[in-house]
């Protein structure tokens, strides 16, 4: 247990500029709009539980999970705001949501029906968000079915309609016409249930993509995940200069070596020094997260200056050229994602390397790797 609080490689997470991009999200909405913050896949990678609480003091009215468990782990941890399962359930899980006093999402007739059962078995109410299928093409019922739909849901005893919402798939576009298009088939399915005199309950659909740039979202709540984190959606949405990243991925060289000209490196020898060179071996590797398609690609700061990557990403080694760095020693903090001086990698230029998102880099960085909340 020590030996693994002692392993040179953890991250920082800097609440500061966390609380910094909430006020940021905060100050695009009007004011009847609430935050539903996302802290699904234990916050992105930088840990739920004090993600949370810290959004929580901020003023966030709900949070977002990708599953009962883990929103149960919330509540464990003395959470006591409204919670929201993003994700379809299988019946094993429901004890979960009774336990935990969670929002459900439901997308079809059958968990509707299998929910209400459930609850009615237990004396219990479930509380439940509609989810509507407007074009992303995953979970939901079409906007033609919705009407019919939110009239079941209602008349079913022992569920608690709170919401209703929708998920855009091309938020993260510079061109809009495909949200826009989400947006207005959503607007048609709501319209149906308001004209009818029915009371709406909570409506939703913006993510971070939206919040940035799409204020017709702006609606009872937006759920922004990954703005919350100082990320961007995607390299198009190239604004919000106000982001701040809150992750950094660092580590240590454990050894520094000088190889003569002609030597490979890593497995299947895929570089071999032209000159003798000096290299330095890291304790990190893709078992971290840190992707192996950074093999030969990728680079670390090193005494603010980058350190390129020689030869593939090991399970947990990673070895670096050191050759223009002068006097680096063993010991010496290395940053894999973050500032070093003015020098900076960020997980966008890693996930270009390794053909992904920075989704994807923040979410796999392993759960064991120790976190440091400053
Ligand atoms: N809403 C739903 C339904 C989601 O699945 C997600 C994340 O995947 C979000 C909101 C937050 O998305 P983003 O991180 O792009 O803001």
């Amino acid at each position: 247990m020590e030996q693994e609080l002692e392993r040179p490689a953890w991250l920082e997470i800097k609440m500061k500029a966390l609380a910094k991009n909430y006020k940021f999200i905060r100050s695009k909405l009007n004011k009847k709009t609430k935050i539903a913050a996302v802290v699904k896949a234990d916050a992105y990678g930088h840990g739920a539980v004090k993600i949370a609480k810290k959004l929580v003091c901020l003023g966030t009215e709900y949070l977002c999970v990708g599953s009962p468990e883990e929103g149960i782990e919330l509540r464990n941890a003395g959470l006591e705001v409204p919670i929201l399962v993003l994700a379809e359930v299988l019946p094993a899980q429901y004890q979960s949501i009774l336990a935990g006093d969670l929002i459900q999402t439901a997308a079809s007739r059958e968990t509707l029906f299998a929910l209400n059962k459930f609850a009615a078995k237990n004396n219990k109410k479930i509380k439940i968000h509609l989810k509507c299928d407007t074009g992303m093409g995953r979970i939901g019922f079409l906007p033609e079915e919705l009407f019919e739909v939110y009239k079941l849901a209602l008349s079913l005893d022992n569920l608690k309609l709170e919401g209703i919402f929708s998920h855009l798939a091309r938020a993260d576009e510079t061109e809009k016409e495909f949200s826009n298009k989400q947006l207005a088939r959503f607007d048609c399915a709501l319209n149906k249930i308001k004209k009818s005199n029915f009371k709406l309950p909570l409506i939703h659909i913006a993510n971070s993509a939206a919040v940035i740039d799409l204020k017709a979202t702006y609606l009872d709540l937006v759920r922004p995940g990954i703005i919350l984190y100082g990320l961007l959606p995607s390299a198009e949405l190239k604004e919000e200069s106000f982001l701040e990243p809150i992750l950094e991925f660092k580590t240590k060289i454990v050894q520094l070596r000088e190889l003569p000209p002609a030597s490979t490196i890593s497995y299947g020898s895929t570089y071999k020094t032209e000159a003798s060179e000096k290299l330095a071996v890291l304790p990190i590797g893709y078992k971290d997260g840190y992707p192996r398609l950074l093999s030969n690609q990728g680079e670390v700061l090193i005494r603010g200056q980058r350190a390129p990557i020689r030869g593939k990403v090991c399970m947990g080694q990673t070895i670096v050229s050191v050759e223009e760095i002068e006097n680096a020693a063993i010991g010496d903090e290395v940053v894999l994602i973050g500032k070093q001086g003015t020098a900076e990698i960020t997980a966008a230029e890693i996930a270009k390397l390794a053909s992904t998102i920075s989704y994807e880099i923040v979410c796999n960085l392993d759960r064991n790797l120790k976190k440091i909340y400053l």
